[in-house]
């Protein structure tokens, strides 16, 4: 799961950063409205954390135009304590929830797990279901019946990216960007030499499900 965090407060924002690396979530950073809204639209993010007191552009101003742009990311607000008329207007435009600052970490992390499930369709349990697969987001187990294998960082993003989709191909310029960014160098075939892999695990768990190349184009998974 790719996060950004949108957050002036720079020891918070990479103290977060770090505990949610940890929980293997990958994480962007930005510290102002402006450059937040620009990495927000690309869409390339699973969940925003938005604090409403940011510098050149308030966090409401940045939800409301993301909105408007119909990106549908699940956003929580990051509030202070007296920011009630806030709270309530960023929930009427668009937000999913709020956490009044200071929080505990765990309880961010169950918020964020609770819009996962909401959203991208993950159990309870946090595993995610395509095909004959189940892939497990905390612990990055992919199994099949009792067969399981351990999948690497970059290659447990590609694969939730996958069962995200669905049968929808999945352009490889959205597979580079969202684990190199979107203005890195990195040459195709990286993304190639990680989908070898991951067939190679799809094999060894005898898998019916397959990813489908479609030359020039991206790829899909496939019963
Ligand atoms: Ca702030």
């Amino acid at each position: 799961m790719k996060l950004l965090i949108i957050e002036d407060e720079k020891k918070l924002a990479s103290a977060l950063s770090t505990l949610l690396q940890a929980e293997n979530y990958l994480v962007d950073m930005s510290y102002d409205g402006i450059s937040g809204l620009d990495m927000a639209l690309t869409d390339l993010y699973d969940l925003i954390l938005l604090d409403i007191m940011l510098p050149k552009m308030d966090g409401l101003a940045v939800l409301k135009a993301l909105r408007n742009e119909k990106i549908n990311t699940p956003v929580i607000l990051l509030t202070a304590r007296n920011q009630l008329e806030d709270r309530v207007k960023g929930l009427n435009i668009g937000a999913d929830d709020y956490l009044t600052k200071p929080f505990a970490f765990e309880e961010l992390l169950a918020r964020i797990k609770a819009q996962f499930r909401r959203h991208l369709h993950i159990t309870t349990d946090d595993v995610l279901n395509f095909g004959d697969l189940n892939f497990n987001i905390n612990t990055l187990d992919l199994f099949r019946k009792d067969k399981s294998v351990k999948l690497t960082l970059k290659e447990s993003e590609i694969m939730q990216l996958f069962m995200m989709r669905g049968k929808m191909i999945t352009p490889k310029e959205l597979i580079i960007e969202r684990l190199w960014g979107y203005d890195s160098d990195v040459e195709d075939n990286n993304v190639e030499v990680y989908i070898s892999f991951l067939r190679k695990k799809l094999k060894y768990l005898n898998s019916d499900t397959q990813i489908k190349t479609t030359r020039g184009v991206g790829y899909a998974l496939e019963v």
